[in-house]
């Protein structure tokens, strides 16, 4: 078995279902007591959080490709860096191949025969082109909220999901977020930010939701257990 390098702690509340799937995967698929092969290196997300907020990304970058050589020292064959938002910066991590979180989430959408497909997760992956362009070379048409609904949906994301805050008036928010999407031709929906899946789930969407996390995480004990060959897998 490959062994995963997780790069995580953007926030750590999501690291821990990262952690808790690559886990059940292996065994769900090996039975047994088997369980994954893995390291994770585990960053202060307010570190992290002030560069964002202060744009410094080539900063944040180099701290990533810190973080995943720690990961290679550690004996990581491979880095799964758990947070879309980060994955703007994802091409300074050269020290080990990358299993890129959009590239897996495409994988998802495209098997579903869904192509118009709704994006959440913070104002960096609605607003910018890193994440949106990445799903868009999979040939998916990507759609995000209005102004007003980025901002609810980032904040919430910001102030009460990477602090472990679950509250039913924000998951009823995004209900209505999604419901707006829908009703403007979403086929699907991407739960595009990491702890989004912690607040809404398919029961939430008229659609199909794509939850990243989980996702991913799958992806990356398949791809470890050699069940899945990642012809993408790629430095970025
Ligand atoms: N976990 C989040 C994501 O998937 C947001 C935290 C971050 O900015 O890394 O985008």
């Amino acid at each position: 078995m490959k062994v995963i390098g997780l790069l995580g702690g953007m926030s750590w509340e999501s690291s821990i279902e990262y952690y808790r799937y690559v886990n059940e995967r292996v065994r769900d698929r090996l039975g047994g007591l088997h369980s994954a092969h893995c390291v994770m290196y585990s960053v202060d997300f307010a570190e992290i959080e002030r560069m964002q907020s202060a744009g410094e990304w080539d900063e944040a970058g180099d701290r990533l490709a810190e973080a995943a050589a720690g990961l290679a020292l550690a004996g990581a064959d491979f880095v799964v860096l758990c947070t879309n938002t980060m994955h703007k910066v994802a091409d300074r991590i050269t020290v080990l191949p990358l299993l890129h979180l959009g590239d897996a989430t495409a994988a998802a959408v495209t098997r579903t025969g869904v192509r118009r497909i709704a994006l959440l997760g913070t104002a960096f992956t609605m607003e910018e082109d890193f994440y949106r362009d990445r799903l868009a070379t999979h040939g998916l048409d990507v759609l995000v909220p209005d102004e007003d609904d980025r901002a609810e949906v980032h904040r919430v994301i910001y102030e009460e999901l990477v602090v472990g805050v679950v509250r039913e008036e924000s998951r009823q928010a995004y209900r209505d977020v999604i419901e707006r999407l829908v009703d403007r031709g979403a086929e699907g929906v991407i739960l595009g930010c990491t702890e989004i899946e912690l607040l809404v789930g398919q029961a939430d969407s008229p659609v199909p939701v794509f939850p990243t996390t989980r996702l991913h995480a799958e992806l990356a004990a398949d791809y470890a257990m050699g069940l899945s060959v990642i012809p993408g897998i790629s430095q970025g």
